[in-house]
């Protein structure tokens, strides 16, 4: 399959109902993580994905390319922990070398981060995305249940030495269990060099635990730093990304991702793929598109990809979704999809879907 087919090659700038352009794609590699964090997998256990559905890197590359030639330029490789599927930096390079491809970037709890940053930087990827939530060993072990800290730490220092600019350091701020870290983790991203987005802790598929309660909202993130740091002036910010950014007087920048109380669909360009090849619209959306089934047909490869071209097409020319925005509407809200569901299907859980 290459980009050269004709249906993908026609298929110009696409948009959906709202006018928002299919231009970003998250790919999961992988639903396994080695972390259980408690706002995402607070489970010991979970339902995974069967071995010979997850997709090879050829049938990967094969869908972004069909992705691309859609109008897709911005991959992000995720999981679960995309530094658990094993030889990553293979599939790094074959994406790498899709020209439509502009922007390469991976998000990791970066355990693994120090051992293969230097291959990944090498294979072509282009930014980093670093999950810490704390400074502190301690409720880092309480949080994820495993005592690997330290891991993170030279991973983060790792990256730099391999040569990664402006990475992020995303950080879940969870009200009595990091919200008096704000300022500590805008010091510790400016000594490595990283920028700091603190996300608002959202009700994801997955976040069993989840409450209105134990949301610290982006106003308050910002008026917490504003006592400490004063005035804090907002900065001009790409207008898909999920970050509002800001600028403390001291010219520190950091970011809010505020999905919770100011969500973004408005101007959401993106998507999700399953390791599994099941394609969803919006990270809460209640069903996907199930692209493995046609990548794995039998016709000639051009054909399946003409196909999997109009698919994709037809499923987002009709898409109207808002899903975070609903969430916010519904004042009586809990976690998104119940225990029983999750178990019943892993294609609900955020690990499977792609964070
Ligand atoms: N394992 C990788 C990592 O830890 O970054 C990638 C997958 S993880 C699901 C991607 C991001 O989703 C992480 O930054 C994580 O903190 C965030 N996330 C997971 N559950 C969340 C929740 N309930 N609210 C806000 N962010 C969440």
């Amino acid at each position: 399959m290459t980009q050269e087919n004709s249906s993908v090659r026609t298929a110009g700038a696409l948009k959906d109902t709202l006018g928002r352009p299919l231009a970003n794609l998250r790919l999961s590699v992988t639903d396994r993580c080695n972390l259980r964090c408690q706002y995402c997998m607070p489970l010991e256990d979970y339902t995974w994905l069967p071995r010979e559905e997850l997709l090879t890197f050829e049938e990967i590359n094969s869908l972004v390319e069909v992705f691309t030639g859609l109008g897709v330029s911005r991959i992000r490789l995720t999981g679960g922990e995309p530094l658990l599927r094993r030889d990553l930096p293979t599939l790094i390079h074959m994406l790498a070398a899709n020209s439509g491809v502009k922007d390469l970037a991976l998000t990791t709890n970066g355990t693994l981060l120090s051992e293969q940053a230097a291959a990944l930087r090498a294979a072509g990827l282009g930014r980093l995305t670093i999950s810490l939530d704390t400074l502190q060993p301690e409720r880092f072990r309480a949080l994820v249940r495993q005592d690997m800290h330290a891991d993170v730490l030279r991973g983060i220092r790792a990256a730099q030495d391999a040569g990664f600019r402006g990475t992020k350091i995303d950080a879940v701020v969870i009200r009595g269990f990091n919200d008096d870290e704000l300022a500590d983790l805008i010091e510790f991203g400016h000594e490595q060099n990283a920028e700091v987005r603190f996300i608002e802790y959202m009700d994801v598929p997955g976040a069993t635990q989840w409450s209105l309660k134990n949301i610290v909202s982006q106003a308050e993130m910002l008026a917490t730093l504003e006592r400490s740091h004063g005035p804090i002036a907002a900065c001009a910010s790409d207008s898909s990304a999920p970050a509002s950014r800001f600028l403390l007087s001291d010219g520190t920048v950091f970011g809010v991702i505020a999905s919770t109380t100011a969500p973004f669909c408005g101007r959401c360009d993106r998507s999700r793929l399953t390791a599994d090849g099941i394609w969803y619209r919006c990270l809460y959306a209640m069903a996907g598109t199930d692209l493995r089934r046609l990548l794995r047909s039998a016709a000639p490869p051009d054909e399946i990809a003409a196909r999997i071209a109009d698919l994709i097409g037809s499923v987002w020319r009709v898409r109207a979704d808002r899903g975070a925005e609903q969430r916010k509407a519904n004042h009586a809200r809990s976690a998104f999809v119940p225990l029983d569901a999750l178990q019943r299907d892993p294609h609900f859980e955020m690990h499977t879907r792609g964070g």
